[in-house]
């Protein structure tokens, strides 16, 4: 049913065609039976099952990979996406929450966490928003004040995925060194400190674990500083631009879900005496899906493909790729709703389900307007180049 000719697209080493058939079946055969009503339960579920499969040795790297690979990661969620948005988000965590260890820790902290999060024996999570500083991440006020061998940390960050269920969290503190981006630094906080308190956990439209969480004279070592004092924006930002993209792969896995189930759908139903996939208008909206999910396929694999290829940072890319997949997800997802009649916005129905779950892409993880700002800041600092 699912065209997988992407597969062949020269972005993608035979490693890469061999993981998405495998996790295509694993998935088939494991994430059936996973429990919603719980979400805290399933997700440690669908955690724990990502680790014994070996999946989530993708999310960071170990033994057998020496840096993160984009295109696993990207064919990963899109894969998991497609059969379970739950389990895709569990997967995307791991990798984010532990990213910026992976990413930026020292040998220490990687020994003391990646084996952990790679197992599914520990769950991460990642802590940059607060209340006052969401697409504003220079204005982050919680603090970190030295203090001898240790920092204490106060205040207050929001919309924390895992929040309640993470055993680990990475999280963006001020500590001054500048004012704005540059006075930030990065923090491990185990969750079980006790200055570390879940102030109220968050309902959203498509649910997942998710908190506000409260600092309250919690100290932590200073040996959980991820990178120098200082740093912190720079390794959020870095962060996300490797885990940007996959954002934009979540979707892809999304709408190439609505497209399946709607060309399964117009084939089978009857319309005015014929099937409905007859009707000129109905392969108008087809293709119309098609061709959004070719054209962000083609964008989140660039992307991926660039990282991969060596290149330092691709805020760019990643901005076009999240950008355009998350938005045009959007649009086939609600094509898929109009086409599937009154049944598109029956409770639980697939397209109904995806419909809730695409909406917080386009929002977290910048904003698309906060990408639309990333790429035209790129244009206007190739014509400086230009010129120069
Ligand atoms: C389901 C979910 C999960 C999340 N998980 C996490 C997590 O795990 N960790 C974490 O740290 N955060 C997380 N977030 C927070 C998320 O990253 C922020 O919600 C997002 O960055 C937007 O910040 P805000 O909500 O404060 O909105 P605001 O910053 O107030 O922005 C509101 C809107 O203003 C517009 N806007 C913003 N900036 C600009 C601009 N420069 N130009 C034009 N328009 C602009 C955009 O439309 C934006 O949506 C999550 C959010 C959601 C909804």
């Amino acid at each position: 049913m699912l065209d997988k000719g992407f597969l062949t697209w020269p972005f993608f080493e035979p490693r890469h065609r061999a993981l998405a058939a495998a996790l295509d079946a694993w998935a088939a055969e494991n994430l059936a039976d996973i429990d919603h009503h719980d979400v805290d339960a399933a997700c440690r579920t669908l955690v724990e099952r990502l680790g014994e499969a070996g999946f989530l040795n993708l999310t960071a790297p170990g033994e057998d990979n020496e840096k993160l690979d984009v295109r696993s990661l990207a064919l990963t969620r899109e894969t998991l996406a497609r059969h379970l948005g739950l389990a895709d988000f569990a997967f995307a965590m791991q990798g984010l929450g532990a990213g910026p260890i992976s990413l930026y820790g020292n040998a220490a902290q990687r020994a003391a966490w990646l084996p952990k999060t790679r197992a599914g024996a520990a769950i991460a999570a990642f802590a940059l928003t607060e209340p006052a500083s969401g697409s504003d991440v220079a204005n982050i006020a919680l603090s970190a004040r030295r203090d001898g061998d240790a920092y204490v940390l106060d205040g207050e960050k929001t919309w924390i995925s895992n929040g309640g269920i993470a055993d680990l969290y990475v999280v963006f503190a001020r500590t001054g060194e500048a004012p704005g981006a540059r006075g930030l630094s990065a923090f491990i906080v185990e969750g079980s400190n006790p200055g570390l308190k879940i102030a109220e956990r968050l309902e959203v439209i498509a649910p997942h674990p998710l908190a506000r969480l409260a600092f309250e004279n919690c100290r932590v070592p200073a040996s959980a500083l991820i990178g120098k004092p200082g740093e912190g924006f720079k390794i959020a930002m870095g962060t996300l631009d490797v885990f940007r993209t996959t954002v934009g792969a979540a979707a892809l896995g999304f709408a190439r879900r609505a497209l399946a189930e709607t060309a399964q759908r117009a084939a089978g139903r009857q319309l005015f005496g014929a099937p409905m996939a007859e009707l000129q208008m109905v392969q108008g909206h087809l293709a119309d899906m098609a061709l959004d999910i070719d054209a962000a396929a083609l964008l989140v694999y660039r992307a991926a493909w660039v990282k991969d290829m060596g290149a330092a940072r691709v805020s760019r890319e990643a901005a076009m790729a999240k950008l355009y997949a998350t938005e045009a997800a959007q649009r086939v997802i609600d094509a898929a709703v109009q086409l599937h009649g009154g049944d598109g916005v029956r409770s639980g129905h697939p397209v109904e389900t995806l419909y809730r779950e695409i909406r917080a892409l386009r929002i977290y993880e910048g904003a698309s307007d906060v990408q639309k700002v990333i790429i035209a800041r790129a244009v206007l600092s190739e014509l400086e180049h230009s010129h120069g």
